[in-house]
């Protein structure tokens, strides 16, 4: 071969080499933002079985087996809104973060990083236990769908399906029994509260599931938002902008829909990258909004609330059975109030 060719065939070889090293760091980089996810096991895609994953999980106050049911959201923010005013504070406010259908086996992935909304708030005194939706815990059979509507609706509530009438996404509840977005600005617990969501199910269509509440609050003079963004990037930007006035919502309820959307797209589970990387889209967004609560002129003046939580998990590419993976869910608080 002659000495030319030789040379040209080793600078072929290195643009291969470089190229190919750059081109796979971009798309890892795209894909797992890994400047602000230093954790271990961002490659751990190998299949453990859910309940041996969670086994493992020790920032979890409880185990799985002593996991409290979903309306715990509830009971938590009545008992926050009732219990007097801490020394040296001057206004009550809460606010739940909803990841519509995120597994918690997510949890693995937050390790102890402090730039996620989960690991910031359990750097901070928090806590994290195990939850379960379906209306009664696992290996019952559940009682209700591990679905959407059902879900949500029994932590606004505090009841369940049977109690509340929603067995499923598509059937408008009666206004009674009310949710927190009527009942705490209606009995002068709070002065405003608000509901921002994507998902048109929610309070956007005639079979909505609170349209009924919707209707009732604009009739009633009752001081609830009911805002719905097209997409998770708009839910984001109205509640960074409620979050930064200065009289902003008391109570604040809402869902994203990063982890529920790319579940059925392409699998719920931490096998699947994109749904690992929707999960800290979710956390991204939540730590956003943690972050601008904590920056808040009259913060100091303030005792907040804030819970994070899941209405159900997922397996394949659906949810709404009876199955270990669509039954566990999670509730994570800036405070010691879980267990
Ligand atoms: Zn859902």
């Amino acid at each position: 071969m002659k000495k030319s060719v030789k040379i040209l065939l080793v600078v072929l070889a290195c643009v291969l080499v470089i190229g190919g090293t750059v081109g796979g760091y971009i798309g890892y980089t795209h894909t797992y933002h890994p400047s602000k996810w230093l954790v271990e096991g961002d490659d751990a895609a190998e299949d453990i079985a859910l309940a041996d994953s969670i086994d493992t999980l020790d920032m979890m106050a409880n185990t799985w087996q002593e996991a409290v049911p979903q309306t715990e959201i509830y009971n938590l923010i009545e008992a926050h809104f009732n219990a007097p005013l801490p020394e040296g504070k001057t206004a009550k406010k809460a606010i739940v973060i909803g990841y519509d259908g995120c597994r918690v086996d997510m949890f693995r992935f937050i390790g102890n990083a402090k730039r996620t909304a989960i690991g910031t708030l359990l750097a901070d005194g928090g806590q994290a236990v195990f939850s379960y939706c379906g209306g009664v815990p696992y290996p019952a059979e559940n009682t209700q769908a591990t679905s959407t509507a059902p879900g949500w609706c029994s932590m606004l509530t505090g009841v369940l399906a049977d109690q509340h009438g929603v067995t499923n996404n598509g059937q408008p509840k009666p206004v009674e029994p009310k949710t927190l977005l009527l009942s705490l600005p209606e009995s002068g617990k709070i002065d405003k509260s608000a509901f921002y969501v994507s998902w048109d199910g929610h309070f956007s269509k005639k079979n909505a599931t609170y349209i009924n509440e919707k209707t009732y609050a604009k009739e009633n003079g009752v001081n609830a938002t009911f805002c719905r963004a097209l997409s998770d990037a708009g839910t984001k930007k109205n509640i960074l902008s409620d979050l930064r006035k200065e009289d902003c919502s008391d109570f604040i309820f809402l869902t994203l829909e990063y982890t529920d959307h790319t579940g059925h797209r392409s699998g719920f589970g931490p096998q699947n990258p994109k749904y690992v990387s929707a999960f800290r889209d979710a956390e991204d967004a939540g730590l956003s909004f943690i972050e601008t609560i904590e920056n808040r002129a009259t913060y100091d003046s303030e005792d907040w609330l804030i819970l994070i939580t899941t209405d159900h998990g997922g397996i394949g590419g659906s949810h709404g059975g009876p199955s270990f993976e669509e039954r566990m869910t999670f509730i994570v608080s800036n405070k010691e109030v879980l267990a």
